[in-house]
């Protein structure tokens, strides 16, 4: 019971295949007070049928990440029903689906900035809002991908979004440590998702990361979980402002 008595806001859960479902279930089984983020009555519904698999009922908490408003009344809910906060999971990223399909050259004005906004500035707005109710300490965890430091196929301003979110990780990690508040990103190989789907040729990044890895095989949603529970957990308070890959040892091979 690693997170017994503590008290977590996991944002990012669309459905049952989301990586942030895979998260608030191992935090859950760890004994953490959760809070689930969701953006609209549809993923409120979706979230509804899930959470009986829970050992402990979520607190379900609406929050749009591009509007100060919504970010702001999602904090409150947390402080007058927790009070405290010990972690925060950032599972949230956008992007057009024609930014993400043609050039990157192309990205018009407005695609580059709403999906810099809501995957990257996101985490900001999530911060700002923890900091207050996390007196006693507190681990932020975002979720990113290699396309941040390698031009990947298809993955265009989502690259340049998680270039801008691990760089983000660094400085909120720098200026919210005198706090002992812990910031770190961790770096996911591919997984059949919602947010994966909306990736072109998605199935043959799939299957060459199981065949360029380390371990020859596709990274699972449970070592994503665990490794995400690790960095919210006391085992890794001596960590901040990293990125941790969980990609099989993708990252490390040479060609
Ligand atoms: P997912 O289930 O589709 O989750 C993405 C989430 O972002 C959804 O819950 C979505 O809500 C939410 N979101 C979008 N716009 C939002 C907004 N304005 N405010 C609040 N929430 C918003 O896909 P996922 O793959 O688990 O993605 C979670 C994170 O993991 C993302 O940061 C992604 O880049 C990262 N990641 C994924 C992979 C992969 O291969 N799947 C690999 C590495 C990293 P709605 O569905 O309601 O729009």
């Amino acid at each position: 019971m690693l997170m017994q008595d503590k008290f977590g806001y996991v944002t990012g859960v669309a459905n049952h295949r989301s990586i942030a479902w895979s998260i608030a279930r191992a935090l859950d089984r760890e004994g953490c007070r959760l809070a689930l983020g969701y953006l609209g009555e549809r993923e409120k519904q979706e979230i509804d049928k899930l959470v009986v698999d829970l050992k402990q009922t979520p607190l379900l908490v609406s929050c749009d990440v591009t509007k100060d408003e919504s970010v702001q009344e999602a904090f409150a809910v947390l402080g007058r029903e927790f009070g405290r906060l010990d972690c925060v999971v950032h599972a949230i990223a956008f992007a057009r689906r024609e930014d993400l399909d043609g050039r990157y050259t192309d990205t018009s004005r407005d695609g580059y900035h709403l999906a810099l906004d809501v995957s990257a500035f996101s985490l900001n707005c999530l911060a700002r809002g923890a900091e207050p109710l996390m007196g006693a300490g507190g681990g932020i965890v975002a979720l990113t991908y290699l396309g941040s430091e390698r031009a990947m196929a298809n993955y265009n301003v989502m690259g340049v979004a998680k270039a801008a979110l691990e760089s983000g990780i660094r400085y909120l990690a720098s200026e919210l440590g005198p706090k002992a508040i812990r910031v770190n990103g961790l770096s996911a190989g591919p997984l059949r998702t919602l947010a994966a789907r909306g990736i072109k040729d998605f199935s043959a990044m799939h299957k060459m990361h199981a065949a360029r890895s380390a371990l020859k095989r596709n990274t699972e949603m449970e070592e994503v979980a665990d490794t995400a529970l690790f960095l919210c957990s006391h085992l890794s308070r001596g960590i901040t402002g990293e990125v941790i890959y969980v990609d099989g040892g993708y990252r490390i091979m040479g060609m």
